[in-house]
């Protein structure tokens, strides 16, 4: 279910977080059940910021399927929109087991911006990131409380290494925020890489197979499902992708 909310469409959202002046781009916010990794299956409201610091050129559109939440020629159909607005669209659909996930795009861009929404709920929170942003976990401490899944990128998303992969800061999340796991798509052995990225921490790993739509991902399925075994990681299904493809807001 996708929320329209009443804020007026904005048609030039600026380009750095220092700019938005206590305002957050966001592409969407809707209830829906969480498709994916460690708190699959429950019911959640999303908030979806606009923007991105990496391209992920690998992916094209079949990794990034938030490609409307980073793609620039869909800043037209962003919203500025401040804390008490999204607070206000939360709150239309909060029971007591409803989750907050907060993802973009890459939404620790606005970590600073989102921390009073972070303050306030008081479910379980998860903030799905690239973890390429350090947050300040002692000057914003209720980011302690929050699942970082942590979906680093690999060499498949055609970033360089050093932009995608930042260590420090991975450990820094683990160490500040423990309910935070690691998450990442895969259509082939890329364990080399998954061990060399995760192996310093204790968090738990997710592996979910690649896949735009429903055909795609039951082709890599069975692969996925074989390498998790094989390397004791959790599998995680798409549940939004099996039923939805590439619908939005669901
Ligand atoms: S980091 Fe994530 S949201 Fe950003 S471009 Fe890559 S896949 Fe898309």
């Amino acid at each position: 279910m996708r929320i329209e909310n009443e804020t007026k469409k904005n048609q030039g959202v600026p380009t750095k977080s220092s700019d938005f002046m206590g305002h957050i781009p966001i592409s969407e916010i809707f209830y829906s059940i969480q498709g994916e990794g460690k708190y699959a299956g429950h019911p959640s409201v999303f908030v979806r910021v606009g923007g991105c610091n990496l391209k992920c050129p690998g992916f094209g559109e079949k990794g990034c399927d938030s490609y409307y939440a980073v793609d620039k020629s869909y800043k037209s159909e962003w919203k500025l929109m401040n804390v008490e607005e999204i607070k206000s669209e939360v709150s239309k659909y909060l029971n007591k087991n409803t989750h907050l996930v907060i993802t973009g795009g890459e939404p620790t861009l606005f970590y600073k911006q989102l921390y009073p929404l972070v303050e306030w709920f008081k479910g379980q929170i998860t903030i799905e990131t690239n973890t390429t942003v350090d947050i300040n976990f002692e000057k914003y401490p209720a980011y302690k409380k929050a699942a970082f899944a942590m979906s680093v990128k690999l060499s498949n998303s055609g970033e360089e290494y050093t932009k995608r992969v930042k260590k420090g800061i991975i450990a820094s999340y683990v160490k500040n925020a423990p309910k935070s796991f690691f998450k990442f798509v895969i259509d082939r052995d890329l364990n080399d890489e998954i061990k060399e990225i995760t192996g310093e921490t204790n968090a738990a790993v997710y592996c979910m197979p690649l896949g735009a739509d429903r055909e795609e991902l039951e082709k890599n399925a069975p692969f996925v499902f074989g390498f998790c075994l094989k390397h004791g990681y959790c599998y995680s299904d798409r549940i939004h992708i099996r039923l939805f493809g590439k619908k939005k807001g669901v």
